[in-house]
């Protein structure tokens, strides 16, 4: 019996890297609070996992000033904050620790170069997420525009005199963010293309489907309502007809598996890796 189970399965770099700083911190930390500046990840398991050890999740720096008195730690999800809030953070007295992925921190830095050097900045994704606001934040230009969509680039209109710099929300689709530059670009803009689009999802995917077309039967683990472990479920379906989808390592049935020869594993991005481990170790011990 051969068990496959997939590098890129789980969190991606930016995500492992901000929930182990949180936990890096329970070790460390001498009776003062911890705090979140937001759920750490999407996944109420982590989160409820957190709070019983006693991180406290905060949602805006009213509710920081409200509930904290100043002292402990705050710490700075994956996808960043907007700018100034840090050194809001830190003149209440907190320690704050910015575990900002560095790819969306690039982006930080790009936006803020370039609209210093005189350039309107287009940032292609959602504006009610987080990341993007952030981003928006780090833009001294005037003319900073968010635009989701085709309706949003078709409506786009900015000096023809100042350059255009547009860059992306890490997570946006490269498909559609190609088409949306296009429409800009039609416009005749003098534009800068930044693609600063991470491409952890991508690569999760293209592995889980080449495991799948050599598997016998492939399980994806992940929450019922995760849209990329849906998502990742369909691509493996597509290359392997025996695809499960778990949650935890509770929904296996090991009997589906007792004639296979060769089994994938792989994950959604907010799957933590103990459950991923657990699910690996029980195919491993019981085929
Ligand atoms: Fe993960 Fe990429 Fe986002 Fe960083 S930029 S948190 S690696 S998806």
């Amino acid at each position: 019996m051969k068990v496959t189970l997939a590098k890129s399965a789980g969190f991606c770099f930016g995500v492992k890297r901000a929930v182990d700083t949180v936990y890096q911190q329970l070790e460390k930390r001498q009776a003062k609070p911890i705090y979140t500046f937001g759920p750490i990840i999407h996944n109420e398991e982590v989160v409820h996992d957190l709070e019983e050890k006693g991180v406290t999740v905060i949602n805006s720096i009213e509710e920081l000033r409200q509930q904290a008195k100043g002292e402990g730690t705050v710490i700075i999800r994956a996808h960043g904050v907007e700018k100034g809030i840090c050194e809001e953070i830190k003149s209440m007295g907190f320690e704050i620790i910015d575990a900002t992925c560095p790819f969306v921190l690039k982006i930080h830095r790009l936006v803020e170069r370039h609209s210093g050097e005189g350039c309107q900045i287009v940032i292609i994704g959602n504006g009610d997420h987080p990341e993007v606001k952030g981003i928006k934040s780090w833009s001294s230009a005037e003319n900073t525009q968010v635009i989701s969509g085709k309706e949003d680039a078709e409506n786009y209109r900015a000096d023809k005199e100042k350059k255009v710099c547009i860059v992306s929300q890490t997570t946006f689709n490269y498909n559609k963010f190609q088409e949306l530059v296009e429409i800009i670009r039609k416009k005749g803009y003098d534009i800068i293309v930044l693609n600063t689009i991470c491409n952890a999802t991508e690569e999760r995917q293209t592995e889980a489907a080449g495991i799948a077309a050599q598997a016998d039967a492939m399980i994806v683990i992940g929450g019922r309502n995760s849209s990329n472990t849906q998502k990742l479920f369909e691509i493996c379906k597509k290359e392997c007809k025996n695809t499960y989808y778990i949650q935890t390592v509770k929904d296996l049935d090991l009997t589906s598996f007792r004639s296979v020869d060769n089994v994938g594993i792989t994950a959604g991005a907010s799957t933590p890796n103990k459950i991923i481990e657990e699910v690996q170790k029980n195919v491993r011990n019981e085929l």
